[in-house]
């Protein structure tokens, strides 16, 4: 694969005021591709998603470290992975299931991975119980500097 023409790491504690620092730092990184504001919400919403999920479920009896990578590529290919070190996914099939959630006492809709594989192009996950779990998203973004 070719190399990033921009990339970025950031750890943080899965504390859930760390949900909007994750929206901003995504947001704020990516400024300097100036994406279409609609993406860039889009992509705001799946991240906060997928950090929502690690904060929740991953760690959703202590506090463990987050962390978010994100990649941009040449004609705004961005490449995002959010990762955990928490409980992990017994069975992540069932689990991107529409609806499914092992929280539902918690007003969950299940509805988390629905969201993020609307908004993106490309989701993937990857987990090992009691290892962790890491969500790779990926868009390609129209930059509104190529637009005019
Ligand atoms: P909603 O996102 O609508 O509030 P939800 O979080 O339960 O509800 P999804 O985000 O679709 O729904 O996630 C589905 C299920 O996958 C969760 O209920 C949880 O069991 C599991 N899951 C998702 N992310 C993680 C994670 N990082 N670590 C452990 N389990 C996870
Ligand atoms: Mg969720």
């Amino acid at each position: 694969m070719k190399r990033p023409i921009n990339e970025m790491k950031v750890v943080f504690p899965s504390l859930s005021e760390n949900e909007r620092f994750a929206r901003v730092a995504v947001s704020g990184f990516l400024s300097f591709i100036d994406p279409a504001l609609d993406e860039l919400a889009d992509i705001k919403t799946a991240v906060s998603e997928a950090v929502t999920n690690a904060i929740v479920h991953g760690y959703h009896d202590c506090i463990g470290k987050i962390e978010l990578r994100v990649r941009v590529y040449e004609q705004g290919r961005v490449y995002i992975r959010i990762s955990d070190k928490g409980c992990g996914i017994a069975d992540i099939k069932k689990a991107m299931e529409p609806m499914f959630t092992t929280r539902p006492q918690e007003d969950r809709a299940g509805l988390g991975f629905a969201v993020m594989q609307s908004f993106m192009d490309k989701v993937r996950v990857t987990s090992k119980v009691d290892k962790g779990t890491t969500v790779v998203l990926e868009k390609c973004v129209a930059s509104r500097r190529d637009n005019g």
